[in-house]
């Protein structure tokens, strides 16, 4: 037997497949893209790492990027309310944006000149009996494609069976990073949120504007403008958009520079959120496990997926060298297990946000947060700690006592506000 075979080279699979090289456990990845092809790709995501997966970068020894692109130290948090909020939440520790079209291929070239396998070309699902008795494990990292199939969907953890926001984002030209440098987050409530990231592309820095358009909301329409139709009329939508609803941004904009970076940096789309089982029983009696975005899959709201699908990367690792006996159903049920623990607070914390209108106590906090600021550091900071936030707004009581332990009494909203930051 081969080791471990790994379908996809996103991040989770590339996490993991340097996580077995470098613990010395023979490894394959079988990986649609050659590095040139994914460089030469339409964006694929507007990804942020947070300071929890430049660890796990650090600790592989991939951190290529810490030297030649700025950390963001901060969020810049702007709520649309009738009297607007606009303040700054601190990170502990930096994180830093850069395009995955710059990432993914270095990590599978370092990988190959580390000495590891791969294997060029779409795998079928009709290829994984094949495969599962070549390899030891067949873990499958392929995101959202159509190898998820084979794992089946759990409602209980999957409340929504629509997308819940509509996703327009791009790189441009003429937007100036903050000061301090951070991300820019927006929300106007009942209508959709920003990212403005300060993003690291092939050709050198670049900014983000990621909008996440409700349904039925003011930010819709910008699903239907197509860059390739009009780039003038997609470029002047866009603006109009900031305008209208995040007009803090306009700040760091120059209007005379404003342009889309390239025609292949914009993407629309839309996910439904979706938790699977990260196991499956294939015809021949052999299981092969999912992780990342295969595994559960959750809007980028919060921008959790990339760094939630490095740490499946790292959980699956120690779980091939902690037990490695053979991976049958018990060694997968106890992986899936150790992924839901950090994963599960990722997704319940991304599905609550992600309500419009946003619920009261999640509205008192970002209240709070624009009045003290170690409330607001703290909240930027649990970004790369997502459990921490969770456990402060998983329930109105929860955030009470929150509050309470600090000294402060929950702001009362009045009837008339908008309780809805989304
Ligand atoms: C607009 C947007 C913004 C985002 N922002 C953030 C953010 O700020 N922070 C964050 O952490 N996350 C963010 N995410 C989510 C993040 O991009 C994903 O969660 C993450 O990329 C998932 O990684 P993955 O390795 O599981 O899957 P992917 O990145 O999708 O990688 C899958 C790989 O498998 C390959 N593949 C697919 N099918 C096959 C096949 N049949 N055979 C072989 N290979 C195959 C693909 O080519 C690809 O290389 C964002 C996503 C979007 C869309």
């Amino acid at each position: 037997m081969d080791g471990i075979g790994i379908v996809g080279g996103g991040i989770a699979g590339l996490h993991l497949a340097l996580f077995l090289q470098k613990n010395s456990v023979p490894v394959t990845v079988y990986a649609e893209r050659k590095p040139d092809e994914v460089r030469n790709a339409r964006l694929l995501n507007t990804a942020a790492h947070w300071s929890n997966t430049r660890a796990r970068e650090r600790e592989l020894n991939v951190n290529f990027w810490d030297d030649v692109h700025t950390p963001t130290r901060c969020f810049h948090f702007y709520v649309g309310l009738p009297k607007p909020l606009w303040f700054r939440g601190d990170h502990e520790q930096p994180g830093i944006c850069i395009d995955q079209r710059v990432i993914l291929p270095r990590l599978l070239e370092e990988f190959e000149s580390r000495g590891g396998n791969a294997v060029y070309g779409q795998v079928q699902a009709t290829d994984l009996d094949g495969l599962s008795e070549k390899h030891d494990l067949i873990v499958v990292s392929s995101g959202r494609g159509s190898l998820t199939e084979i794992f089946p969907r759990i409602p209980e953890f999957s409340p929504y069976t629509r997308p819940q926001r509509l996703i327009t984002t791009g790189l441009y030209d003429g937007i100036r990073y903050t000061d301090p440098p951070g991300v820019i987050f927006g929300a106007s409530p009942g209508h959709g949120e920003i990212f403005v990231l300060p993003y690291y592309t092939l050709d050198g820095p670049v900014a983000t504007l990621f909008f996440e358009a409700v349904p039925g909301g003011g930010l819709e329409h910008l699903m239907q403008v197509r860059y390739d139709d009009d780039p003038k009329r997609f470029e002047a939508t866009m603006l109009q958009a900031l305008k209208d609803h995040f007009p803090v941004v306009l700040d760091y904009v120059d209007k005379a520079k404003f342009k889309v970076h390239r025609p292949l940096d914009i993407l629309q789309g839309s996910i439904i959120p979706t938790v699977r089982r990260a196991y499956a029983r294939l015809a021949n009696g052999r299981y092969v496990m999912a992780i990342g975005d295969v595994h559960v899959v959750n809007d980028p709201l919060l921008g959790q997926g990339s760094n939630a699908a490095s740490h499946a990367a790292f959980v699956m690792g120690n779980a091939i060298l902690e037990d490695g006996l053979t991976y049958d159903e018990r060694f997968c049920r106890q992986t899936e297990a150790k992924m839901w623990a950090f994963v599960s607070d990722v997704t319940e914390w991304n599905n609550y946000m992600m309500q419009v209108p946003l619920p009261m106590n999640a509205v008192q906090m970002l209240l709070v947060a624009s009045q003290v600021k170690p409330v607001a550091d703290a909240f930027a900071t649990n970004f790369a700690a997502p459990r921490g936030n969770w456990n402060v707004l998983a329930t109105p009581e929860r955030t009470a006592a929150f509050l309470h332990k600090l000294g402060i009494e929950p702001p009362v909203l009045a009837p008339a506000e908008p309780a809805g930051a989304g």
